[in-house]
Parts: structure tokens; sequence; C-alpha cells
């Protein structure tokens, strides 16, 4: 129910989890987040219950540190509140995550074609099925963008999507359609946020993704195109509320 995504210099996990907590007045069952080492590893970590479940874990059995990451709050829609079931979703060989709020309405058609193709599922989720996509037509594109785009246009429902892949670290894609996603403008590093909320506390200059859009943000900028490729105008504005 939330999602919260960062690149640039500093280290992400402080950055995701404390966005997630300015998210936690939406409600969620569950909450995980996935980093990107220096080295291009990739780390994740997800728990049901409350985001103290998921920080305590943190505590105990640190993650590597990233400069890129990803964050996210579930409410459960497809498979219980378990912790195979929290998101990041892995996909190609554990190099990709991804999250996502919403409901992929066509998810048992496209899971029945990726099970026929051999392609395995942890979860019971809709948004592995996403994942597990993405990680195919990665293989096929070598890009992240162009595989993600080829995927969101295949999906059906309403989607806050973010992805991110270890090969490309200082990158994370996200798209949205019938659900909300924000870009925070930070210097040398960006963010996603499904509300201001989750980036508010490191910038109040934000920029509104329109529905059926895709985004790419780096730590130099970000890049707003329809799920066709063409780049988009999107509209700026100042967070002007209390933090
Ligand atoms: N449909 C997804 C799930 O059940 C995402 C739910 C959400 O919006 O958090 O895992």
């Amino acid at each position: 129910c939330g999602i919260v995504g960062y690149v640039g210099p500093r280290q992400s996990q402080a950055i995701l989890i404390s966005g997630l907590s300015r998210l936690e007045y939406r409600g969620y069952d569950s909450a995980g987040i996935a980093v990107i080492d220096g080295e291009g590893g990739l780390g994740m970590r997800k728990r049901a219950g409350k985001l103290k479940v998921l920080r305590d874990d943190l505590a105990t059995s640190p993650l590597a540190d990233g400069t890129t990451g990803i964050g996210h709050t579930r409410w459960a829609t497809h498979g219980g509140p378990t912790d195979g079931n929290a998101h990041p979703h892995l996909a190609d060989d554990d190099k990709l995550a991804v999250i996502h709020n919403g409901i992929i309405e066509n998810f048992s058609e496209l899971k029945s074609e990726l099970v026929a193709e051999g392609f395995t599922f942890l979860s019971e989720t809709d948004t592995e099925v996403a994942a597990v996509l993405l990680g195919r037509e990665y293989r096929r594109t070598g890009d992240l963008v162009t595989a993600f785009r080829s995927v969101v246009s295949r999906l059906e429902g309403a989607f806050t999507l973010l992805a991110m892949h270890e090969d490309q670290p200082g990158l994370v894609v996200g798209a949205r359609r019938n659900s909300p996603l924000v870009i925070g403008l930070g210097e040398g590093e960006n963010f996603l946020g499904s509300d201001v909320a989750a980036f508010v506390e490191h910038t109040r200059n934000a920029l509104a993704i329109g529905q059926d859009q895709i985004v790419a943000i780096t730590p130099a900028g970000v890049e707003v195109t329809d799920f066709g490729g063409n780049p988009v105008e999107v509209e700026p504005f100042e967070v002007t509320w209390d933090a």
C-alpha cells in the first residue's frame, strides 16, 4: 500500500525505512526492501507484520549497504499476508527486484504462459507474475527500461510498479496505471513515492506522473515516457504541507 524508491550517493536503507514509516498511515500487513550495493549485488529482506518486525530483523542481521533501493508496504489482495507473499519479489536469478501496489487483473493468464515455459513461482501474488515476466524480458533485451516497457504494456488492472536490476545499479524504473506515483527531485539524488510523504523529508520538489507513464530515475536525472517510449511533459509542483 506504500512505495518508495531511491537513487543517489547515500545509503538507501534508512531512507527507505523512514519513507515507509511515513506511509504507514495508509495501512498495510507486510513490509520489505531491496538494495543494490556498489559491487552490484542485490540484497533483499521482507517480513509479514509491522515495519518494526522488518526493522528488528535488519538490526539483527543487516543487509549489505546499497545506494539504490526500493521499499514496499503491502496490503494483501492475492495471497495471504506471509513473508513469502510480501514484496519485493525477485526474478532473473535474484538479480531483479519488483514491488507493486494494486491488482494485476490478467495475472492468471500471464502466469499460465510463464509456467508453460518452465518458470516457477514462490508466492501466490499477482505481483510475482510481473517480476518473472520482467526477468524474462530483461534476459531477452538486456535493458531494464526496454524490458519494463514491454511488460507494463501487457498488464491489465491497477498498478504502481517499481523495479531495479543489479546489473544496472543507479537506476530505478517505475510505472503507473490507475494507481499513484510521484517523483521527488533532489540534488544528485532522486526519489519515487506512492505519495509525497515517502520523500518529503528530503525534498519538496516533485513531479506528477500521468496515467500510463513510465519513469526512469538515476542520480543525474529523471526521464518520463508513455508506455510506447515517447517522451512526455511532466508537471512540477512544490510540496507545501508540513512534513
Ligand atoms: N496485489 C499485490 C499483492 O497482493 C499488491 C497489494 C498492494 O497494493 O500492496 O501482493
